[in-house]
């Protein structure tokens, strides 16, 4: 049994941390007890800073590592497509496992202890298969014509195959409204929620809203341009045509967990659309992705008024310079200033591991469960983070 001291020990329980707080546990992680350090109670190691559980990377493509630096910033939507289309496959494969295998080993020894990724290929999965990192696999799939609908489905079900051969919790996943057609984000999304969980990229530009809302912009020009369908213009946000999409699979309302990714244009009327069918919703946000790719953030506020429960992720190194939980953290406290650093620490956590309906191992500190502790260093007087906070794995 080891006994640490943290100046701030964020429980996640609540949001408010114990100030030199203790956590005991077992040489596995697994939790014992937690409080507040007493006079004259030893312990192992003292922590000037905040100790946390694991973070819950609820949003990655990890196996886009090999992309990182090949991208230009500020391009849009509509040029980041041109780019991943142009360098997706810019890499041999043996380079592109050894970036996931890099960036998979620096993910877990700065704290990340689970992770909702996004895979395309099988080219992560050796690596995910053996990582001591817990993760959930979505199959996401694309295609915007019609009558390739049953050939994509068809191939990601090889790939779900072969996914589960390694032991990996997977299912496919429509990838968003702007490169499927009707029939396949319905169909990608009775698969994934025969999973029980969907992973789903939800109204992350203006450009997006503009083509589902109106037929144009720039999104729309590229398509026609290439001489590809196009998406119905339903005068609506594109979540609400999602929504739509989905009640062709079943009735509502909708139990399964669905991750909502991005939501930089989210407006109330499509929070409302969605918490009226949706029962286990989850928003993710990667704020510096949405800065990279278009100098964005989602609205915060608004989501915060209405409690929905928010998530953080990476993204990918396609449209990010690093995967770091506390860099994205930072990134939403700068922007936000007003938001306590407990709400934060929770959706990076808590609500990750709820997402992937993992909360009684992940995402909190309490007895009898593992998530991890990460070690936040470079705190301000304030307890705050800082442009120098970083994490490290504790255990
Ligand atoms: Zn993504």
């Amino acid at each position: 049994m080891k006994r640490i001291v943290a100046r701030y020990l964020y429980t996640l329980e609540t949001p408010e941390p114990v100030i030199d707080g203790f956590v005991e546990y077992e040489d596995d992680g697994t939790i014992l007890r937690t409080g507040q350090c007493t006079d004259g109670m030893s312990y192992d190691n003292y922590y000037d800073g905040a100790v946390v559980p694991g973070f819950v990377n609820a949003h990655c493509h990890i196996e886009l590592s090999h992309l990182q630096g090949k991208f230009r910033k500020g391009t849009g939507m509509a040029g980041f497509i041109d780019q991943i289309n142009e360098l997706r496959d810019s890499s041999s494969r043996e380079d592109k496992i050894a970036a996931i295998r890099r960036w998979m080993d620096i993910l877990w020894r700065q704290g990340v202890s689970a992770m909702a990724d996004i895979s395309n290929c099988d080219d992560s999965f050796c690596i995910k298969a053996a990582s001591p990192m817990y993760t959930r696999t979505f199959l996401e799939v694309f295609g915007t014509e019609p009558e390739d609908c049953n050939a994509v489905m068809d191939s990601v079900s090889g790939l779900e195959a072969k996914a589960r051969e390694y032991g990996l919790d997977a299912a496919p996943t429509p990838h968003s409204c702007y490169t499927m057609s009707p029939e396949l984000l319905s169909a990608a999304s009775a698969a994934g929620l025969k999973s029980g969980y969907l992973s789903y990229h939800s109204q992350e530009s203006p450009e997006e809203e503009e083509m589902i809302m109106k037929g144009s912009g720039a999104m729309w020009d590229n398509r026609r341009r290439a001489g590809m369908s196009t998406p119905p213009v339903t005068g609506k946000p594109s979540l609400m045509y999602f929504l739509d999409r989905l009640m062709k699979v079943h009735q509502p309302p909708f139990d399964e967990h669905i991750l909502l990714v991005h939501n930089v244009c989210l407006t109330q009327d499509a929070v409302d659309a969605a918490a009226g069918i949706l029962n286990n919703v989850y928003w993710a946000v990667c704020p510096m992705s949405n800065i990279f790719i278009h100098d964005a953030l989602p609205p915060v506020p608004l989501m915060r008024r209405n409690g929905l429960k928010i998530t953080v992720g990476t993204d990918s190194l396609s449209s990010n310079d690093t995967l770091d939980m506390v860099r994205e953290l930072y990134c939403l406290q700068s922007a936000f200033p007003d938001i306590p650093s407990g709400e934060l620490y929770i959706w990076a956590c808590r609500n990750g591991a709820e997402f992937l309906a993992m909360e009684d191992m992940f995402g909190t500190v309490g007895p009898g469960k593992r998530p991890g502790l990460v070690f936040v260093d470079g705190l301000d007087s304030a307890g705050r983070l800082t442009a120098e906070s970083t994490s490290m794995r504790i255990v």
